[in-house]
């Protein structure tokens, strides 16, 4: 479970997290939509703990992130995290990517990391790409390898931000499709996206982000279909 308590954040002057309470289960799927600058990928940031925070506690399964004693490289094992674009290692093949992290990371000996590369390659459709080198895939292929290197560290969460921005509209489908099945594998997932249809179709709840304030969660039909908030009815009316 993720707990996110009171949390503030500020950049030098600016405040861009005012103060979010939120608590994502295990198994469930929340997106966060909003306007560009309103703090989605902050937040995500915070979470796993690649930026401090400057008040209120983020607790990942009772692990309070931001706590002295707590070792970040560990928690991170169990967050997996997934940006608009990952920078592979052109020199390496695909299999050699994935493989990378559960064998510096986790230790793990060649012949075991690659079984497990290979498998979530072969998860998320790119079983036939193994042997390829990185820039002979498509915007989705890379993404869907980006996908497979998080799922190689077997977390517990995965956190995915704007993932599908960068795509030529026509590869945006395969990586959702994705994200879709690992939702529907009962994988605990935040995922940030401008993708309405995706979340209104994948969500158990969606938040939306305003100026740094979580304006709004609910079920998507509520969410989309019946907003409480006047920000939110401007800002869906804005992206339809
Ligand atoms: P979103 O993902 O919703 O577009 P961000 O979380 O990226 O928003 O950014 C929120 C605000 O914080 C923006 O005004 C952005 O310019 C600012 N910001 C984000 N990261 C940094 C940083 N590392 N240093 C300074 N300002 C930042
Ligand atoms: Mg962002």
């Amino acid at each position: 479970m993720i707990e996110i308590q009171n949390v503030r954040k500020s950049f030098g002057s600016m405040e861009v997290l005012k103060g979010i309470d939120l608590t994502v289960d295990k198994g469930e799927v929340l997106t966060v939509i909003g306007g560009s600058g309103s703090g989605k990928s902050t937040l995500l940031t915070c979470i796993n703990g690649l930026e401090p925070i400057n008040a209120g506690r983020i607790l990942v399964d009772g692990t309070e992130v931001h706590a002295k004693g707590t070792n970040l490289n560990t928690l991170r094992q169990k967050i997996g995290i997934v940006f608009q674009q990952w920078n592979a290692f052109p020199h390496l093949t695909v299999l050699e990517n994935v493989t990378l992290a559960p064998r510096k990371v986790l230790g793990l000996s060649k012949a075991e990391a690659e079984s497990i590369a290979e498998t979530q390659l072969r998860h998320v459709g790119l079983g036939d790409k193994l042997l390829t080198y990185p820039s002979r895939l498509s915007g989705g292929q890379q993404q869907r390898m980006a996908i497979a290197r998080a799922l190689a560290m077997s977390p517990d969460y995965m956190l995915f931000d704007e993932v599908t921005s960068a795509l030529d509209p026509q590869l945006v489908g395969e990586v959702l499709e994705t994200l879709k099945m690992l939702a529907e594998e009962g994988m605990t997932m935040i995922c940030v996206t401008h993708e309405m249809a995706f979340a209104r179709d994948v969500s158990d709840r969606v938040a939306y982000f305003h100026k740094g304030v979580m304006a709004e969660i609910g079920a998507p039909e509520q969410l989309f279909g019946a907003p409480q908030e006047e920000v939110t009815r401007q800002f869906l009316a804005s992206v339809r």
